[in-house]
């Protein structure tokens, strides 16, 4: 009877060792629980992107080992290195939001310092023992896309193209790439608000913001004047499109309305160089500083949002599979991270005053998911339901079959000429053993 209860007992207190690190993995994950503590500003783990202070380093230590930091920057990634003791690692600060799967090494620490290259601003730092689920871990930009979107500013993509991202992004089988024709160097929030949005659909590819200031004008003129005014040319803008279409070699590129949608002057100027840019990636005259980075492209298809010929109307009312959502309402959930811009009249246009939009059949001006065919080289639509109609997108192009070990050269053939050569040496020496008989019989 004792040795049963010790037996017992023996399992009981493996079970519960056992058991412990389950509960804690369970925590991490679900409730997101930091256990680091963190020696930086107060605002730097205040939840608030907005509140941030200038550091060098920042020092964070655990009762457990650390598995994940989560970096947010104010404005600008900074390059750092991780130091424990004996080790260090350095990293790329990459993105504005930055995830960092510890390496090996580290991940036995209990101890790390963020030591930054230089003074970076930061909004936001958090630590964790196990991988966080809700955070954003981007996926660098630096292979072809599918699909190459050029939005104007951070909002349009969930407004006039509401439902298209989520539509691809997430169909696990479209590399979707956002472009935005203009940054928001005067409202760094929006910075955020566009990163927020793009993950909440689903795009995983870090985006690409060009140098051009936002400024409202209503005309293609009034924004090239914008431009001049921040010193920059029609032709910086132009040649900006031209390098993201040679680096991404889109097979599909999205583009605005020509006439700017509500006539915003930079929509105007963003889809109508594009109509040039198109051509000219694929012109070794044009930009040859892209052209040397990237090569020529010629983009299959190019979509513009509402043009009159070649109309195509996706449906983005349809339910994606396992989500219980339609691209159009995950379209919504990204316009409600744009936190800047609720008070606009966007936001009744995308919702209705009282929230009755549920569909985006529903929009009739501006309407998101009508796109004209304006440049193809492979055909016009004829089912004109899909964006990628007449093009294969990379992920579904069978890989090339495994080259054959080449065969020893002209065996067969070589074998052949022996053979040959054999029987006619051994048909001449028959036939000169046999005038040798003939000449010896003769002569007898
Ligand atoms: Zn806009």
């Amino acid at each position: 009877m004792k040795n049963i209860k010790t037996v017992l007992c023996f399992i009981f207190i493996v079970l519960l060792c056992l058991n412990k690190p389950v509960v804690l993995a369970e925590t991490a994950t679900d409730k997101q629980v930091i256990t680091a503590n963190i020696t930086a500003p107060p605002v730097c783990t205040d939840n608030k992107i907005s509140t941030r202070q200038s550091v060098n380093e920042i020092k964070i230590t655990s009762d457990l080992p650390l598995s994940h930091i989560y970096i947010v920057y104010w404005d600008t990634p900074v390059d750092f290195t991780l130091q424990s003791p004996g080790v260090e690692v350095a990293e790329k600060g990459e993105f504005l939001h930055r995830l960092i799967e510890l390496p090996p090494e580290l991940k036995t620490q209990k101890e790390i310092t963020v030591k930054f290259e230089k003074t970076a601003n930061i909004s936001e730092i958090s630590a964790y023992n196990n991988p966080p689920g809700n955070k954003q871990n981007w996926q660098p930009n630096n292979t072809e896309a599918d699909l190459l979107l050029f939005s104007t500013h951070a909002d349009d993509e969930q407004l006039f193209f509401a439902g298209t991202l989520p539509k691809y992004a997430l169909d696990n089988e479209t590399e979707v790439q956002v472009v935005y024709f203009t940054d928001h160097n005067n409202n760094i929030l929006r910075r955020h608000e566009l990163l927020d949005g793009l993950w909440a659909v689903g795009v995983r590819r870090y985006p690409v913001i060009s140098f051009l200031p936002d400024a409202y004008s209503e005309s293609y003129e009034g924004a090239v004047a914008n431009l001049k005014k921040a010193g920059f040319s029609e032709e910086d803008a132009l040649n900006f499109q031209i390098e993201q279409i040679r680096k991404f070699k889109p097979l599909v590129i999205l583009g605005h309305d020509l006439k700017g949608e509500y006539g915003h002057g930079q929509h105007i100027l963003n889809s109508n160089l594009l109509t040039q840019a198109v051509i000219k990636a694929n012109d070794s005259a044009a930009h040859p500083n892209s052209f040397e980075l990237y090569g020529l492209w010629d983009t299959p298809k190019l979509y513009l949002h509402l043009y009159k010929e070649n109309q195509i109307v996706l449906d983005l009312d349809t339910e994606i599979e396992g989500l219980n959502k339609t691209p159009f309402q995950i379209s919504k959930e990204g316009f409600a991270c744009h936190g800047t811009q609720q008070g606009t009249w966007f936001k009744t246009w995308l919702n209705g005053k009282e929230g009755e939009i549920t569909k985006a059949t529903q929009i009739t001006k501006y309407a998101p998911g009508v796109f004209g065919l304006y440049r193809t080289t492979v055909g016009a639509d004829i089912l004109k339901t899909d964006l990628f109609e007449n093009v294969t997108k990379r992920s579904l192009i069978p890989p090339p079959e495994p080259e054959q070990p080449e065969q020893p050269q002209n065996t067969t053939e070589n074998n052949s000429f022996w053979q040959i050569s054999l029987v006619f040496v051994l048909i001449a020496v028959v036939s000169l053993v046999g005038l040798f008989v003939f000449k010896k019989i003769k002569s007898k």
